[in-house]
């Protein structure tokens, strides 16, 4: 089929202006339906490439393939270490093209380049991780719990065909995230990233097939919404990961009621992170900042509700504010920029709607509170890095997931008063303490429920670690052992020696 051209956008291999197609069953193919969308570079607002948009049909064929991979492929007959070597190349494959992959994710959705080049080590980190956890599967011994000889153990098999539906924030980071755990475990994946930075995870679904791992195993099928929903709730489908809104969660929910597939859910948050007056104030202002400002706020654990015990409120306030006005804000391209657009008009329009409200709620900014249309920046997606003090717990900056640069900072008295009001969300996700007292640590770590809690620090991530979320921030955990439980189901054998 002859494929429609565009002319060159950028100077990237992979944006060479042809439509970027499906990857089903080890094929590049355009959608059934013949259409496309484009994804633009949220800096400047330019196309970066024309993707197809996979339909429901596109997603049965899909489905097929990863089904006919995980139970008639080449893939059913790998061993634990076979699906071990070949996770082990993926990361060598994905180390040298690190950096292609990287300027992708930041043409797509604004990152800065410093930002999406420094997730090198977590990303192929948490290929060598699941590698290494791919030959530790195993079920248990149980024995001669009944009388006569029965003899029983336990078997530890893949969950089958899993959907992973990733939002845009950290495109390939969540490919990874979702891909790796489901290939140690033997499963086969259909992977629909979102539509405003489909690249690199279609990409690296090239790189997969490069590493040798058998057509049909991973799939990649950009789309919209709609391809996400039929996925959902599609009936050749056993497991669905999700990360993205809370909203689309519960969506999820109801679809995957049709055949009961299991799901996980990486959710919306709006977390607290709390500064006591003994904290190391030299490191808890950048602390506190980045928490929020780091990817323009587009963190689902950004730490977006500052609670600053009373004493130390309006100095926090002042070095907070100076520190935002300081980061370089720009082209993300540029290695010096700290911090790029958001990555569309769309939410573009959400974030400055937040900030008007916050203002008519009565909130002052001591930074920001507004779009920034500089030179170089007037076609993009900016904002200012927003520091709003006078916020109380019930305005909706405070209690609503911006998913942009703003910290609405309130004051607190008692260690108590912090731990109410930041457990006082519906959501669950993450939280910080400041603080040199041990006690006042151990109270708040114990007292917040959220999934988890950094303390002197905020937002380090690691592969061995899960993370995941308490009450509506979702359910499952990803990182660590517990994330590959997620893609196995457990076959109890009850075995008579004789007859
Ligand atoms: P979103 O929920 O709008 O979209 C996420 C994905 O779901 C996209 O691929 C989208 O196409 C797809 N989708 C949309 N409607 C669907 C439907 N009805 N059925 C199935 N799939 C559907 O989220 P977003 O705006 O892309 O991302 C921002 C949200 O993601 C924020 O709420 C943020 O907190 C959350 N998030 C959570 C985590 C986490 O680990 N907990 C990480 C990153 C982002």
């Amino acid at each position: 089929m002859s494929q429609p051209s565009h002319p060159p956008l950028l100077p990237h291999p992979y944006l060479d202006g042809t439509v970027k197609h499906l990857l089903i069953d080890g094929q590049h193919v355009p959608a059934l339906s013949g259409r496309t969308f484009a994804t633009l570079n949220p800096a400047t607002g330019d196309i970066n490439a024309h993707v197809a948009e996979a339909g429901a049909e596109d997603i049965d064929r899909a489905v097929a393939a990863a089904r006919k991979a995980f139970e008639q492929g080449p893939w059913s007959r790998f061993t634990p270490f076979d699906r071990q070597a070949v996770l082990l190349k993926l990361a060598d494959l994905l180390d040298r093209h690190f950096d292609e992959l990287a300027t992708l994710d930041s043409l797509d959705m604004g990152a800065p380049i410093s930002a999406t080049t420094a997730r090198r080590r977590r990303g192929i980190g948490l290929l060598r991780y699941y590698a290494g956890l791919a030959t530790a599967i195993h079920g248990q011994t149980i024995g001669n719990s009944q009388p006569g000889d029965i003899f029983t153990y336990t078997l530890k098999e893949p969950v089958g065909v899993v959907a992973a539906i990733n939002p845009w924030n950290g495109p390939l980071g969540m490919a990874i995230w979702k891909i790796a755990p489901a290939l140690a475990t033997g499963c086969t994946v259909v992977l629909k990233p979102a539509e405003q930075a489909p690249l690199s995870p279609m990409r690296f679904g090239e790189l997969c097939l490069e590493a040798g791992i058998p057509p049909g195993v991973v799939n990649i099928v950009p789309g919209l919404g709609a391809a996400g929903a039929a996925l959902a709730a599609h009936p050749g489908v056993d497991k669905v990961a999700f990360t993205g809104s809370t909203e689309v969660g519960q969506h999820i929910v109801r679809a995957s009621a049709g055949n009961l597939k299991r799901v996980s859910l990486e959710l919306g948050g709006k977390s607290p992170n709390i500064v006591f007056a003994d904290a190391d104030l030299d490191a808890a202002v950048p602390g506190a900042a980045m928490a929020v400002f780091a990817n323009s706020g587009q963190i689902c654990s950004a730490g977006t509700r500052l609670f600053v015990e009373r004493r130390i409120h309006d100095e926090f306030v002042e070095r907070v504010a100076q520190f935002a006005k300081r980061l370089r804000v720009g082209n993300p391209l540029d290695p010096q920029t700290q911090l790029g657009p958001l990555v569309s008009e769309e939410q573009l329009s959400r974030v400055v709607s937040y900030m008007e409200i916050g203002r008519s709620e009565g909130a002052t900014a001591h930074a920001g509170g507004e779009r920034l249309q500089g030179a170089g920046l007037e076609r993009g997606y900016f904002v200012a890095p927003t520091v709003f003090a006078d916020v109380r717990d019930e305005m909706k900056i405070a209690a609503e997931e911006i998913f942009g640069p703003v910290i609405s900072v309130l004051p607190f008295d008692t260690t108590e008063e912090a731990i109410e009001r930041g457990n006082n969300t519906p959501y669950g996700l993450g939280a910080g303490v400041w603080t040199r007292d041990t006690n006042k640590v151990q109270q708040v770590t114990r007292g917040l429920r959220s999934g988890s809690v950094w303390v002197n620090c905020y937002g380090p991530m690691d592969p061995a670690v899960p993370f995941g979320g308490y009450k509506m921030s979702g359910y499952g955990r990803e990182s660590g052992t517990e994330h590959i439980e997620e893609f196995l189901q457990t076959k109890a054998v009850w075995f008579k020696g004789r007859g």
